[in-house]
Parts: structure tokens; C-alpha cells; sequence
């Protein structure tokens, strides 16, 4: 224990380790995420926009990369045509259209056409 600080020392301190941590949790969330429907972590490059693993993304770009959009809903991926994923957010609706990852699960990309070609 750092008896020795006195009150100002300590205050700046914390202020300092609270800063740095906090500046490191956003960096975090900008390239790795977890994913929020299946809890895979996601190792993301700034364009990653959906999980690999379950292929459900997240409704935070307005405009692709942007992480504008404040809604945060989760978004189901509802349609597969050739490369083109399209998301629908779960809690406000909005569609926007993507495109499969290189490493995107190929069952999951399975999965999700014949789940697709039932109806569901
Ligand atoms: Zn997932
Ligand atoms: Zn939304």
C-alpha cells in the first residue's frame, strides 16, 4: 500500500490508470468482440461486421465502418444470395446487406442457406 501518496497524488493517479484502462477497453471494442449471440470471440480488422461462427452481426454502422448507428440490436442474418449476407437488426428492423467473410464458418454459411430454403 502507497501510504506515503497524499490525497492529490493519488486522486491523479487513479485518474491516470482509469484513463489508460478505459482507453484500452474502446480500443478492444473496435478490433476484437464478442459476439453476443453465440459468445465466440471475434477477432475483428475494422471491417469485420458479423460473427464467423453463427454469421449474426450487430447494428452498429450507419454507413459501413462508420459505428455510427446507436440502436445496438442484434442482427440476424436472414437472407444468403452468392456472396451477399443481408442482416435484419432484431430490434429495429433495418436491413443492410454484407458480404460473406473469408473465414466465415462454411457450415454456419450451410446452416443458414437451408434454413433459408425451409422458410425457417
Ligand atoms: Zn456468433
Ligand atoms: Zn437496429
Amino acid at each position: 500500500m502507497c501510504v506515503w501518496y497524499n490525497t492529490e497524488t493519488a486522486y491523479l493517479l487513479l485518474c491516470f490508470v482509469m484513463t489508460q484502462s478505459h482507453d484500452k477497453l474502446f480500443k478492444r471494442r473496435r478490433e476484437d468482440f464478442w459476439c453476443e449471440q453465440c459468445g465466440a470471440q471475434v477477432a475483428g480488422d475494422g471491417y469485420t461486421n458479423h460473427c464467423p461462427q453463427c454469421l449474426w452481426s450487430k447494428h452498429v454502422d450507419v454507413r459501413p465502418g462508420d459505428r455510427a448507428a446507436e440502436c445496438g440490436g442484434l442482427m440476424e442474418p436472414v437472407a444468403l444470395v452468392k456472396e451477399r449476407l443481408t442482416h435484419r437488426c432484431v430490434r429495429c428492423g433495418y436491413e443492410k446487406n454484407n458480404k460473406t467473410a473469408a473465414d466465415d464458418d462454411f457450415d454456419a454459411l450451410l446452416r443458414l442457406a437451408n434454413r433459408i430454403a425451409d422458410g425457417r
